[in-house]
Formats: structure tokens, sequence, C-alpha cells
């Protein structure tokens, strides 16, 4: 175990990604094969179509599993209301104690800021708190 966490999802989002189009070429190659008149057995062009589909099926689900735990985790941290001061859930609306806005944004480039920011984290401007 010495590979880096992320990095080795990464690789398997990528590795999803070339089994998946290997997989559906070679089910399309069957697929073809099989709606063609030539000299190939039925096996084989069945066989074929149908190894490409469970080989794109596999390459979905390392993607899928290369996603899911790569997810980012968003730290949870309650924000206080910028009118009164009480400490509100993250994902709040309006202040549990007061009523006023929890949510607001930053003039300049339109990032959602912490209710208490004093300065937008995404491009640096100073935030007025006027509401
Ligand atoms: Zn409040
Ligand atoms: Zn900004």
């Amino acid at each position: 175990m010495t590979g880096k966490g992320s990095s080795s999802k990464t690789a398997l989002r990528t590795v999803g990604c070339v089994v998946t189009v290997i997989g559906l070429v070679l089910a399309a190659v069957g697929i073809i094969l099989a709606a063609t008149n030539n000299d190939l057995s039925a096996g084989i062009k069945y066989g074929l179509a149908g190894a490409g589909i469970a080989v794109a099926f596999i390459g979905v689900i390392m993607i899928f599993v290369g996603n899911k735990k790569g997810a980012t985790v968003v730290a949870v941290k309650p924000v206080n209301c910028m009118n009164c001061g009480e400490p509100n859930p993250p994902d709040s609306k309006f202040c549990r104690k007061c009523g006023k806005p929890m949510v607001k944004k930053c003039v300049n480039c339109g990032a959602v800021l912490d209710a208490d920011a004093q300065f937008c984290n995404t491009c640096g401007v100073r935030v007025r708190n006027d509401s």
C-alpha cells in the first residue's frame, strides 16, 4: 500500500474509461459481425458482442467506484449570523434566531460566502456587511 489515495482513484477512473471504450468497440464489432454475412460462426460473433458488453460494464463500474471514493468531503461547520451572531447549521437560508438572510454572495464574482466572511475567498474583494 504505497500509492496515494487520490491518484489511484484518478487512475481507476482513467482505466475505467479506457476499459469502457474497449468494451463498447468489442461489442460494436461483434454486433456488426452478427448483422453481416461472413464466414465466422455465431458463437464467435455473439461471444465477442457479449464479452464487449461485459467489459464495458466492468469499465462503468470502475468509473463509478473511482468517482464515489474520490468525492470531495466538505467540512460542515456552523455559520454565525452576521446580524445577531447566532450559530446556524451550514445550509441555513435564514437565521433561526433573528430571521435575517444567512447566505450572501460576492458582488464582484458571485461566489457564495459565509455569513461572517470579511473578504471573498474566491476573488479576494472586501465584502460589505450592509444587510
Ligand atoms: Zn441572527
Ligand atoms: Zn468574489
